[in-house]
C-alpha cells in the first residue's frame, strides 16, 4: 500500500459490524475486498488467533510461511500484506497500535498442547473454538491452518530460541486489517491462562467498516 493509500484505509468510518468474541471463544464472519476489520483488545493482555479464507474458494488461505518467505520477515510492517497459499496478498496491515508485538510461528493451542501440560481434557482451546466458529457460520467444516497470533510477544531469541514475554497490549490496543480478496475471517480469544500474568482469558472486539 502508498502512504496514500493508508490513509484511505484509515478514514473508512463507516461501521459495518461490530462483534463481540467472548474470553474462551471464537467467532467466524464475511468481510468483502476493501473492507476493513478492526481487532480490539479490549481489556489489554489477551492474545488473538486470527485466520482467513477465500469466501469463494478455502482451499486458498493466509499462509504465515508464504508471508514470511515474500516479506522476509518474522510478521509484516503497517502497509504489508499477509499473503495466501498461493502467493497473492490476502490481507494488508493498515495500522498497528501493538507496534510489531505480535506472532507468526507458534500453532493455535489445541485440546492435545493443554492435556501435555497437565491441565486435564477439557480446557478451551483455539482449535475447537475455531471449529465452532467456523461451523457456526459455514454449516461445515473447514481445515484450520496455522495462525497469526495477534499480541503474542514471543520475539527470536540471539541463540535461535522464542522467549515467551508479558502480553504488552493495552486496553484498546487494535490492529486494522484491510481485506484484499472476499474473505472469510476466524477471531479466536486465545483460552492460554496457565501463567501467572495470563490466569485468565479475556474478550476481543471484531468491527468491519467500509
Ligand atoms: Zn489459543
Amino acid at each position: 500500500l502508498s502512504t496514500e493509500e493508508i490513509a484511505q484505509a484509515r478514514a473508512l468510518h463507516s461501521l459495518v459490524c461490530s462483534t463481540e468474541v467472548p474470553a474462551y471463544s471464537g467467532r467466524a464472519l464475511r468481510v468483502r475486498q476493501g473492507q476493513v476489520m478492526r481487532i480490539v483488545n479490549v481489556e489489554g493482555g489477551q492474545i488473538g488467533d486470527f485466520f482467513a479464507y477465500n469466501a469463494d474458494d478455502d482451499f486458498e488461505h493466509l499462509s504465515p510461511s508464504e508471508t514470511r518467505s515474500v516479506l522476509l520477515r518474522h510478521f509484516p510492517r503497517v502497509g504489508q500484506a499477509f499473503q495466501s497459499t498461493r502467493r497473492r496478498p490476502m490481507l494488508t496491515l493498515v495500522e498497528d497500535y501493538a507496534a510489531g508485538v505480535h506472532d507468526m510461528m507458534f500453532h493455535a493451542c489445541s485440546k492435545q498442547f493443554y492435556e501435555s501440560l497437565g491441565a486435564g481434557s477439557n480446557h478451551r482451546n483455539c482449535k475447537d473454538n475455531f471449529e465452532r466458529a467456523i461451523t457456526t457460520l459455514l454449516g461445515r467444516r473447514v481445515p484450520i491452518h496455522d495462525p497469526v497470533n495477534l499480541f503474542q510477544n514471543s520475539p527470536l531469541g540471539s541463540n535461535g530460541e522464542f522467549l515467551l514475554e508479558p502480553n504488552l497490549a493495552r486496553a484498546g490496543d487494535f490492529v486494522k486489517l484491510r481485506a484484499e480478496m472476499n474473505l472469510i475471517c476466524v477471531l479466536t480469544s486465545c483460552s492460554w491462562d496457565l501463567d501467572a500474568l495470563h490466569s485468565q482469558c479475556r474478550p476481543l472486539r471484531l468491527e468491519v467498516f467500509e
